[in-house]
């Protein structure tokens, strides 16, 4: 029996392939999507909405917490009804979950065809091609090797519209924290040239984007030309037409004051800080490889407070780490009474492979890290909806980012501090910054009226 045709490639008239990109994880992840497609319009490749109408199906995935990841490989049997019911279509599996399982899945999944890392999607174009020529059946490409030098600051990442964008400003992580397998997917750290940072910001502005969220697996680490973050931060408020900036994530033992001064002085930059702590116990910090402690991290907080007065604060928190006692929990317990945030990631640990962590027996048993997530859980509730609370009556501005998603007579926006508000529309454009008084507050969601 002949073989089915491939859709021939490349093509520049308007028809090429048509390319379904999924992603699954963080905004890290969110802003290399981004990349991705723009190398793919770049080559001619169009973009479908849903997978059944593609040529190409992709998959970015995560492996940052094992749920992230069992999400995209439960995604792999999908793919496989995908490629029977039409052989030429070509699937491909990116991201971290591909760097790390990478002869793995081209193993156990014959019918996927290509596996491509995060340093490596420069090459996606050319492996797609070469796998539009290839017999459909041939064995699946591989592409994983960590390019310590890729930063893709010369694509301008494929903005989907809207108000606010990612702006990739450092790649990789030197920290080695011992649960996390971020620096054996994603490489050592490498800054990207302050030039291709505003260059990207500007031509974002150009597109309607006023919000811009600088993203990195640590930020504060970055360096460019004797510049540091905080100089990357005020250089990218400064530009014209920015309206706010906001970073993620901040590390506890690299943000430096002069960061927290920079964000007190410049109206541009949100009072918001996302700082993970995951661990309030000064022992299983060191076990997790956080070289700082309970008290150098309660000072942080305590000058981010002094330096950006009503500053927002969250975090990321690990419970049930190997060997952490129910004494060293209530440790935990207590950091977060203590510092009050405004939100929090918390999670039960789960055993990452390639990490450090995954040598040491996880000997907390489930029902017990379930009882203390609960339990954490509980108390951040609590304090989010206090800290809600005590905003009503307040006035501030927020950024109109489109239509309430249940009401289409009002509009939907943030405040500096990233509280979601709905408010009444009355001749506002999307992307305008409205002075409002907060007037209540539904579950998390702000009411808001215009002042003026
Ligand atoms: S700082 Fe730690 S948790 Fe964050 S990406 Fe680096 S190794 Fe992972």
């Amino acid at each position: 029996m002949a073989e089915p045709a491939r859709t021939p490639f490349p093509q520049t008239d308007g028809n090429g392939p048509r390319v379904y990109l999924h992603t699954y994880g963080c905004q890290m992840n969110v802003s290399d999507s981004q990349t991705i497609e723009s190398m793919l319009a770049d080559s001619g490749y169009r973009f479908s909405e849903t997978a059944e109408e593609a040529d190409v199906v992709l998959v970015n995935t995560c492996m940052i917490r094992e749920t992230a990841e069992v999400r995209a490989l439960g995604q792999l049997a999908n793919l496989s009804a995908l490629k029977k019911s039409n052989p030429t279509r070509v699937i491909g599996i990116l991201g971290c979950v591909a760097q790390a399982k990478r002869k793995e899945i081209l193993e156990s999944h014959p019918y996927v065809d290509l596996v491509v890392g995060p340093d490596s999607y420069r090459r996606l174009p050319i492996l797609l091609e070469e796998r539009f020529i290839s017999p459909p059946g041939s064995p699946g490409l591989l592409e994983t090797t960590l390019m310590r030098e890729e930063l893709y600051d010369d694509i301008m990442p494929r903005h989907h519209g809207g108000v606010t964008a990612f702006v990739t400003i450092i790649r990789g992580c030197d920290k080695f924290c011992s649960f996390c397998v971020v620096p054996r997917t994603r490489g050592r750290e490498r800054s990207r040239p302050l030039p291709s940072v505003l260059r990207e910001v500007e031509h974002l502005v150009s597109q309607g984007v006023r919000d811009i969220m600088l993203l990195g697996q640590n930020v504060d680490s970055y360096r460019w030309e004797g510049r540091d973050f905080a100089d990357c931060l005020a250089a990218v408020a400064d530009l014209p037409g920015v309206v706010r900036v906001r970073y993620m994530t901040s590390h506890p033992t690299d943000i430096s004051d002069k960061l927290l001064k920079t964000m007190g002085k410049h109206p541009k930059i949100c009072p918001y800080l996302h700082l993970p702590v995951q661990a309030g116990n000064n022992r299983v910090l060191n076990e997790m490889n956080r070289p700082y402690t309970r008290e150098h991290y309660l000072g942080i907080i305590e000058r981010a407070r002094k330096y950006v007065p009503d500053i927002a604060l969250s975090t990321d928190i690990i419970v049930g780490f190997p060997t952490e006692t129910e004494a060293e929990f209530e440790d935990t317990f207590n950091l977060m009474s203590e510092v009050r945030y405004d939100t929090a990631f918390m999670f039960k640990y789960s055993e990452r492979p390639l990490t450090k962590a995954s040598k040491q027996i996880d000997d907390i048993p489930d029902d017990v890290k379930v009882a203390r997530l609960e339990r954490l859980i509980k108390l951040q509730q609590k304090i989010a909806r206090e800290r809600n609370e005590a905003q009503v009556g307040r006035d501030t501005e927020i950024l109109i980012e489109g239509l309430a998603p249940k009401d289409s007579n009002m509009w939907s926006g943030r405040t500096p501090d990233f509280r979601p508000v709905v408010m009444p529309q009355n001749g506002e454009q999307i992307g305008d910054l409205v002075p409002v008084r907060l007037d209540s507050l539904t579950g998390f969601t702000f009411h808001a009226s215009k002042l003026f």
